[in-house]
């Protein structure tokens, strides 16, 4: 496929037509595909370092395909899958499996994060070694939905994942100070009479792991930071040359506590929603650096899992058709971040932590073609008919947001055309034939 892409406007401001050939950006030509990209922001092929894609073992959630048409429409062209499907991808043939239907279906790169402990039971190490000598090529590694509470256990992961320069993203939660958690501690969890998750447990696992990080100078990821604290501590790590990086939420950018009096459990998630302070203190630590990327952590649900009763809710949002809308109302809107923070937080940086080739120099020429057409003039009232995974678990649903993908283009071919997903066999036969 050959594509060009015309007047569109590059992160740094500047604009420039666009000439894809064989996979890669070209200095001119001619094209099979053109696309008017006048008023449309270009932007590098968006990376989400904490999706969960389900398959294997909870399709009703979402697939490995769903998941990766939710991506493709969101703007993403490489998504990283957490390790909590079943069997769980703590060994060689199960990170293989899932990064092969990746490839089959085309619309991302699919790239499987592997579990820390076995079976993500936090008793022992999981194959490691093996994942990370396997064809999938594993990096990251995460017992995400679960932290690894066990400081041993720990140590000894950032050990040995440092052997091949991976990194160990922590789901920091102490699990004793949570047990029965269903929003943040506060004075409104009381009010609400449901338990509260207290700030202290994220931040007291984020401050001993930093330690442990510098004790064995390993790389130590952070996910989805949500307190006003933990931003302290890693500014304190950071300070001290902790290779520590750090990722926030769309949702814990722009929504707060708040939206649990309502118990709807569209807003249950975990970590919670926190308070305003907390959300500001985000999205300062976002614009100057100490937090590093905005990662989605889409966490698909059957509506059965959803459509109950606060307390029995699983916790989750889906999160990649909206992100890019929701980092723009939340930070770009405010004139926090302009658009190559956005390329920045969203591709080149979550790359650069997963080890993902290929999205250290976008739009030149030579390099890969990954990269989305962005409306920013655009407005929307976000509804299901948004969606394109699985799950309809979104908390924006009837909430205004901005923008919109009008393009994606994965390895030189589109993934997304007029704001529409290529079909699918379409997008498979291009994927094989590159
Ligand atoms: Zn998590």
């Amino acid at each position: 496929m050959s594509i060009c892409i015309t007047g569109a406007q590059l992160p740094d401001g500047t604009r420039k037509d666009l000439f894809v050939e064989n996979g890669g950006f070209v200095s001119d030509g001619t094209a099979e595909t053109t696309i008017d990209a006048d008023g449309l922001i270009a932007l590098p092929g968006l990376v989400d370092l904490h999706t969960h894609l389900r398959e294997p073992g909870f399709e009703q959630s979402e697939t490995v395909l769903t998941g990766s048409r939710a991506a493709a429409i969101g703007g993403f062209t490489a998504v990283f899958a957490m390790a909590n499907t079943m069997p769980v991808q703590d060994t060689a043939g199960v990170v293989e499996q899932v990064q092969s239907l990746g490839d089959r279906h085309g619309y991302v790169t699919v790239r499987p994060i592997g579990a820390v402990t076995a079976g993500l039971a936090g008793e022992k190490l999981s194959e490691i070694g093996a994942m990370a000598q396997s064809r999938a090529q594993v990096r990251v590694f995460s017992d995400d939905g679960h932290c690894v509470s066990d400081a041993l256990l720990m140590r000894r992961a950032l050990e040995y994942v440092k052997t091949f320069g991976g990194v160990v993203a922590q789901h920091a939660q102490e699990p004793r100070l949570t047990l029965g958690a269903q929003m943040n501690e506060g004075a409104l969890s009381s009010e609400l009479g449901l338990a509260g998750w207290p700030a202290v447990a994220e931040e007291s696992i984020i401050a001993r792991d930093v330690l442990l990080a510098e004790h064995v100078d390993a790389r130590l990821h952070v996910c989805h930071v949500s307190t006003a604290g933990s931003v302290e501590v890693i500014r304190w790590a950071k300070a001290r040359g902790v290779k520590v990086t750090a990722e926030v939420t769309p949702h814990h950018l722009l929504l707060t506590e708040e939206l649990a009096r309502g118990y709807d459990s569209r807003f249950k998630v975990n970590p919670p929603l926190r308070r305003d302070e907390d959300v500001l203190a985000l999205r300062a630590a976002l614009a100057d650096g100490t937090i590093d990327i905005v990662a989605t952590d889409h966490a698909p649900h059957p509506v059965e899992s959803k459509d109950c009763a606060w307390d029995e809710a699983a916790n989750g949002m889906v999160g990649l058709e909206s992100a890019l809308s929701v980092v723009h109302a939340a930070v770009v809107a405010s004139g926090q971040l302009d658009w190559s923070d956005v390329a920045r937080v969203l591709s080149a940086k979550p790359a650069e932590i997963g080890l993902l080739h290929g999205y250290s120099t976008p739009f030149a020429v030579g390099s890969a073609a990954n990269f989305t057409l962005y409306d920013p003039s655009a407005t929307r009232t976000f509804a299901t008919s948004d969606l394109r995974g699985k799950g309809l678990n979104s908390p924006y649903l009837g909430r205004e947001l901005p923008g919109r993908v009008i393009a994606t283009v994965h390895n030189g071919y589109a993934t997304v055309l007029d704001g529409e997903l290529v079909d699918a066999a379409a997008v498979a036969k291009e994927a094989h034939h590159g």
